[in-house]
């Protein structure tokens, strides 16, 4: 079944579109099962769940990070993530770093957007990540290196909505690509979930986070 999910949507991602796993709330044996099948990259939102998981997947596994990240439990996933998606303050960038030097590696982040028209989502309102980059502040971390955008559209079936809220990330990775993170390593564009994948790809996604499409409904 998960063999079968992955395949299906792998063959629908355009050639340069990475696919993140989510694997949250499901038991091991589900992400050995996808494991087996070739993944290696997979999403996790709970720090407490992924350092349970991780010791028990082979260690070319990537792990990223894409929930809410606290500041205090940094240093818990600092050895070994491959990506944290989800930086939504400068609190947690300036941790992420101090704990990147501590461990004497640049650990690759995205900024996360809010772009929603919903309350409950996390993430620097275009505004305030302008004014982050604009600041200086990012330039020269020796212990975080930023490497791109992730944002979630509103949660609805209105496909013009999702497109807009899309649209308006990628137009600030743009911008930010063109006039302060002009470095080669600012490549990535982390949008698009089960259910708006295909939408986020036709608005410049070139990383999609698919949980239960893969995995089936969660288990909470
Ligand atoms: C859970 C989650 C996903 C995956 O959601 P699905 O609808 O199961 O594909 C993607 N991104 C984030 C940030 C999530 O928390």
């Amino acid at each position: 079944m998960i063999h079968e999910a992955l395949t299906q949507i792998l063959s629908t991602l355009p050639h340069g579109v990475e696919l993140c796993a989510v694997s949250k709330y499901h038991p091991i044996e589900a992400l050995r099962e996808a494991y087996d099948a070739g993944q290696r990259i997979f999403g996790e939102s709970h720090v407490q769940e992924l350092q349970v998981k991780q010791p028990q997947l082979p260690s070319d596994v990537e792990w990223h990070f894409i929930g809410h990240l606290q500041t205090n439990k940094v240093k818990y996933i600092a050895p070994y993530i491959s990506l944290i998606h989800s930086v939504d303050s400068e609190k947690l960038l300036l941790e992420i770093n101090k704990q990147g030097i501590k461990h004497n590696r640049s650990i690759p982040v995205l900024l996360q957007l809010h772009v929603a028209q919903e309350e409950t989502k996390y993430g620097f309102t275009p505004d305030e990540c302008k004014e982050l980059l604009l600041s200086g502040i990012c330039q020269g971390l020796q212990g975080v290196s930023i490497r791109g955008i992730m944002c979630m559209a509103t949660n609805t079936d209105d496909i013009l909505r999702i497109s807009q809220d899309f649209d308006r990330a990628h137009q600030f990775y743009l911008w930010a690509k063109s006039n302060i993170l002009t470095d080669t390593n600012f490549t990535i564009r982390s949008w698009g979930m089960s259910n708006d994948y295909t939408i986020a790809i036709e608005h410049g996604s070139n990383m999609v986070r698919v949980g239960s499409k893969i995995f089936g409904a969660r288990e909470y």
